[in-house]
């Protein structure tokens, strides 16, 4: 018996090792490190053997998966390919880092150290995950390739993420999504990042992502003849001139297509640019520049077909500060549809495709090529974590903010061109040129105009700053700036004030309870925390030391019931919640079954949400889900759950920082409870139309109206009606309802908006 599995597991073992071979052999680049690479293997196959993932596969096919992804879909070389096959032996086997350097060398041994989650249980307040995440961006600013590995461990991780339980696989995508993805994206590897947005939703909303992986399949044959046909008469004159290129095209990414449904609240047929197309070529070597030789293709294309003049975008003239270079025009085809076609070299492709790894190939050939907009923005990083923030949690927003790459560009009084996110003040502009130039800036000059610090700068707007010795930062300013670089700098100044403060108030309350015979304790924290609706002791503290809170009322708070029924049920069925932070927070998948360690959480268990226990969970303000909806369960600090739809940016952020607080939830049948929602109504008015459509949803049993609101314009009109109703299913049976009514052009569900953070 014994014998068989050891020689199942030889026969796995041979399997992982010809799957490295493979590897080796099919990327150039690794083959003068072949031995290094093959002791990483072996020792980190020694290490993790035995180990199974919770697929039942053995670990060690992971770091071989993620070492793929490292070398052959990023690019990168020996050191990474042997630091991805080691990355989780530290984390999870006895081998240490000191190992590794004797082994392998400083430089392999660092970046797995960097690759190496936290230990050690952190405050209450504390988050883990985001402890972990400034860890993982320190040793990315010292070596980018962490970073790199990072990401093509969290994409298998991804891609193998069937096999854990739903509330894992809510949080790992929901933190995908909000830092993964964009960290992709502002590398410009572009396609780790669709991928893994893909990945994402599909396991936030599986119905959705199989309801547009199916349309889009049924749809194949059409897209091909659509393409086929624009791309014939182009391919005619590109060969008249004797160029070497491609065009390939497909759709856009379900993502994407799913984020411009929601954004423009629209049903897939209406999302009118689903196809691109794209024309990469061999510039010819004739002396002209690649960007004229780029235009040169922009003007074959524009004589057969009429651009859309609002969607040309030029990316040769001023790359993104990913770095990504093209030219881009939406054109209509003949058969009535828009197509976005891109416009590359060779050379932009691979960038494009690639992202940083391909920049710096291209960068050690040319000498005198500059710092690039991805050096800036590690170095922008540096300047962050520099500041350090005692708040792990601040630090990931400012972290966030520094990731949008949807930017404009400002040009200086002399002409330099600034390239800042979308939304950035005139402030933001002062803090990006100088810190000193922010905290004196006084107004500004926005094209000769003079406007104050908080107007909005659009692209192309020419800033000039004006400041006064006397202007001193104000904390109100937190209020209207955009960047990282202007919100840090600016906490930065109040930061000691806080802290004076946060000490008084630790003092004030302690001396308030002294004369009650009474300390400072975790159980009195809470009430005051529940009594003053505040998060979080240290925000506590400041109020009460600012003065903002005078403690007046101190005997109410101590004399109130701590915990209703629910949280005591809360209690009695999960445990206490004070362990909860202690949570294992692997990704890895690696099969944790065994740990004989209590469970603090429902790890596993689905929260059922059903009529009758309606007291256990709140709805989320910020999303207000009703049954049907896809949602999550946060279990807030004093033990109450919250309930989110998954798509939330707040319960986006709270899996991508508290996730151990986070539990999968369902919801059974709902026919006696209603929930308000509103939906909003357009089309054509005429006589009688509200009334028609008001009598429509009297008639309907299961949903009661609250109140109507209609405007008619010109021979259009709008409205929202509120509603209470039991669940998504008696809605869509509305709405239908509601669609069939003369006149009625659209009804939809009204959506919080995506930007209420
Ligand atoms: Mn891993």
């Amino acid at each position: 018996m014994a014998d068989s599995i050891i020689n199942i597991q030889e026969e796995e073992e041979e399997i992982a090792r010809r799957r490295l071979n493979d590897l080796i052999e099919e990327c150039p680049q690794l083959q003068k490190g072949e031995a290094l690479i093959r002791k990483a293997f072996e020792l980190a196959n020694e290490a993790h053997r035995g180990m199974r993932r919770k697929s039942g596969e053995l670990y060690i096919f992971h770091p071989i998966a993620v070492s793929r992804i490292v070398a052959s879909e990023i690019g990168l070389g020996v050191t990474s390919v042997a630091a991805a096959l080691l990355h989780d032996v530290v984390e999870d086997t006895d081998i240490n880092l000191t190992d590794l350097e004797s082994l392998f060398g400083p430089k392999v041994a660092s970046i797995v150290d960097g690759l190496t989650k936290l230990e050690g249980v952190f405050d209450q307040n504390a988050s883990l995950q985001a402890e972990n995440f400034r860890k993982l961006l320190v040793s990315m600013i010292e070596d980018v390739r962490v970073i790199l590995i990072k990401l093509a461990d969290r994409l298998h991780n991804m891609r193998t993420l069937d096999s854990m339980p739903e509330h894992k696989q809510y949080r790992i995508a929901a933190e995908t999504l909000y830092i993964y993805a964009p960290i992709a994206h502002r590398l410009g590897l572009f396609a780790v990042k669709t991928e893994l947005e893909d990945l994402s939703l599909k396991y936030e909303h599986p119905q959705v992502y199989k309801m547009l992986e199916e349309k889009l399949k049924t749809n194949e044959a059409d897209y091909q003849t659509i393409i086929d046909s624009i791309a014939k008469p182009v391919k005619e004159r590109l060969d008249e001139r004797g160029l070497q290129y491609t065009i390939k095209a497909r759709p856009k990414s379900i993502y994407s297509i799913w984020r411009k449904m929601q954004t423009k609240n629209v049903p897939f047929e209406e999302i009118y640019d689903i196809l691109a197309m794209r024309i990469v070529f061999e510039p010819a070597d004739n002396g002209m520049a690649e960007k004229t030789q780029c235009w040169g293709i922009y003007s074959i294309l524009t004589d057969l077909y009429r651009p859309n003049p609002d969607r040309l975008r030029d990316w040769v003239s001023t790359p993104k500060a990913n770095g990504y270079e093209a030219l881009h025009t939406t054109i209509m085809s003949p058969s009535g549809r828009w197509v976005e076609v891109q416009i590359r070299t060779k050379r932009m492709d691979e960038i494009a495709e690639r992202g940083y790894a391909a920049h710096w190939k291209y960068k050690e050939d040319d000498d005198s090529a500059e710092e690039n907009e991805v050096d800036k923005w590690i170095a922008s990083i540096r300047q962050m974590l520099e500041n350090v923030d005692s708040n792990s949690l601040e630090f990931l927003d400012a972290f966030k903010l520094n990731l949008f790459t949807s930017e404009i560009m400002i040009f200086t009084p002399k002409g330099e061109v600034k390239k800042m996110p979308v939304d950035s003040t005139a402030l933001d502009f002062a803090f990006e040129i100088h810190s000193n130039l922010g905290y004196h800036c006084i107004g500004a000059k926005i094209n000769y105009k003079l406007e104050p610090i908080s107007h909005v700068l659009k692209s192309g707007d020419q800033v000039e700053i004006i400041t006064s010795e006397k202007q001193q930062p104000k904390y109100e300013w937190l209020d209207f700036v955009t960047t990282a670089k202007a919100k840090t700098k600016i906490r930065e100044v109040f930061r000691e004030e806080r802290k004076e403060a946060v000490s008084k108030g630790e003092q004030i309350i302690t001396e308030r309870l002294q004369e009650k015979k009474l300390a400072i304790n975790a159980r009195i924290i809470k009430k005051m925390l529940s009594f003053y609706h505040i998060s979080n002791k240290e925000e506590l503290l400041y109020q009460v030391g600012k003065g903002a809170i005078s403690l007046d009322n101190l005997d109410k708070v101590l004399t109130q019931k701590s915990s209703n029924k629910w949280i005591k049920m809360w209690k009695i069925s999960f445990g206490s919640k004070d362990n909860a932070e202690e949570e294992d927070d692997d990704d890895d998948y690696e099969d944790d079954s065994s740990d004989p360690a209590p469970t603090p959480m429902p790890k596993n268990k689905n929260v059922v949400l059903s009529d009758e226990a309606t007291q256990s969970y709140s709805i989320a303000p910020c999303c207000t889900p009703i049954p049907g909806d896809d949602v999550v369960a946060y279990v807030e600090e004093n033990g109450t759950m919250t309930l989110h739809a998954r798509r939330c940016p707040q319960a986006i952020k709270l899996m991508s920082s508290m996730g151990n607080r986070i539990v999968a939830a369902q919801w059974e049948s709902h026919k006696v409870l209603s929930y308000l929602v509103v939906i909003e109504i357009a089309g054509i008015d005429r006589q009688g139309i509200v009334s028609e459509l008001t009598k429509t949803i009297s008639f309907e049993q299961n949903v009661k109206m609250r109140s109507v609101h209609f405007e008619a314009h010109d021979g259009v009109f709008a409205g929202s009606i509120y509603l209470y109703i039991h669940n998504t299913d008696d809605l869509q049976t509305l709405i239908k309802k509601l669609l069939k009514v003369k006149g009625v052009h659209s009804v939809k569900r009204k959506e919080k908006s995506e930007k209420a953070e």
